[in-house]
């Protein structure tokens, strides 16, 4: 077996910083010496062997790993993680994990390989144990309440918020103060700052979004509150699956997040990112889990009212979601 990684060069000459970070994970788990050569792709220069290769195997995205086994075809990997998981787990070796304060990103890279396969109720756990109080979840007042029924189970602290955009369903409303009473549990509202709202909605109305795009709305009414209630987290819970989209395939169960939390960026779980929506679903009957009444009405990701449809038969849970956009766009930005 002969393995390959190509590495981007910017046009400034430094390697491109994903690039600089698989290698450190490799290194880190002992897997360096299994990279037989590093190719470079030089940003500017399609003549550059790595360009070459990119162009060859159609890969426009840097790192990448080239395996080539005698009698088989090559296979590409442009997930570092994937690489790792599918020709080299065998020899890796465990990261040792700092016992209080911010994961690193190579400690995030391992335990998200670790947790990968790990049930939610275990992942939730773990982080609830590492953080202590400073972990979050992010509750839609949908599906993802399976995430608190968990976290309850637990018997952990953590802290529970929903974006209160000002357009939910008032079903939502409901299924929310349903959620709090059952469980016996606080759940913070983030509402939008008055002044850039109200500016927002005197100058372009109340339903701009149908015309220009949901990115304004949404980053008024859910990314500023968002950004509010982390900033006083060390980490967060959230409900994504890879199932639910196509923008959600790659999704890891622990990723290092952007926002700025208590002590910069912060620990994001993703513990359902494995599982199928049947699966929560299952879940949800199983453990008689309160659920949001829409879904009997043929609802199954929910967000704003005016923003979310049923989907139509054989369209995808997401495809009800901003739904007069492309595809790749229908994300509000909660996940960056
Ligand atoms: S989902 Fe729609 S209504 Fe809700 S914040 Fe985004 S654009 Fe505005």
């Amino acid at each position: 077996m002969h393995i390959t990684m190509v590495k981007k060069r910017l046009l400034g000459g430094e390697p491109c910083k994903k690039c600089v970070d698989a290698e450190e994970l490799l290194k880190a788990r002992g897997l360096w010496s299994q990279i037989h050569e590093v190719v470079w792709a030089i940003e500017g220069d399609a003549e550059s062997a790595g360009m070459k290769l990119a162009a060859q195997y159609k890969v426009d995205l840097a790192p990448f790993f080239i395996v080539r086994a005698e009698g088989a075809e090559p296979r590409v990997y442009t997930s570092t993680l994937q690489f790792i998981k599918q020709e080299l787990s065998a020899g890796a070796a465990p990261i040792a994990v700092s016992a209080a304060g911010p994961l690193s990103p190579e400690e995030i890279t391992q335990l998200a390989l670790d947790l990968d396969k790990a049930p939610p109720e275990r992942s939730i756990k773990w982080l609830l144990e590492r953080f202590g109080r400073d972990v979050a979840i992010a509750f839609s007042g949908a599906e993802d309440v399976a995430l608190i029924d968990i976290a309850v189970k637990s018997g952990a602290p953590f802290s529970v918020f929903t974006l209160d955009t000002g357009r939910l369903h008032p079903e939502t409303y409901r299924f929310i103060e349903k959620v709090r009473s059952h469980y016996g549990i606080s759940i913070e509202m983030m509402s939008p700052q008055a002044e850039p709202l109200q500016s927002f909605v005197e100058k372009k109305g109340l339903f701009s979004f149908y015309n220009d795009g949901h990115n304004e709305c949404c980053g008024i009414r859910k990314l500023e509150p968002l950004r509010r209630a982390l900033a006083k987290q060390r980490a967060w819970i959230t409900g994504q699956r890879r199932d639910q989209s196509p923008t959600r395939t790659d999704v890891a169960v622990l990723q290092l997040d952007t926002h700025q939390g208590l002590s910069g960026p912060l620990a994001k779980l993703n513990p359902l990112a494995a599982w199928s929506l049947q699966k929560v679903w299952s879940y949800i009957r199983a453990n008689d889990v309160p659920y949001n009444e829409l879904h009997d009405q043929g609802f199954i990701s929910i967000g704003c009212e005016p923003c979310t449809r049923v989907p139509r038969p054989g369209e995808h849970e997401r495809a009800g979601r901003w739904w007069w956009e492309e595809s790749t766009k229908r994300e509000c930005g909660l996940h960056v």
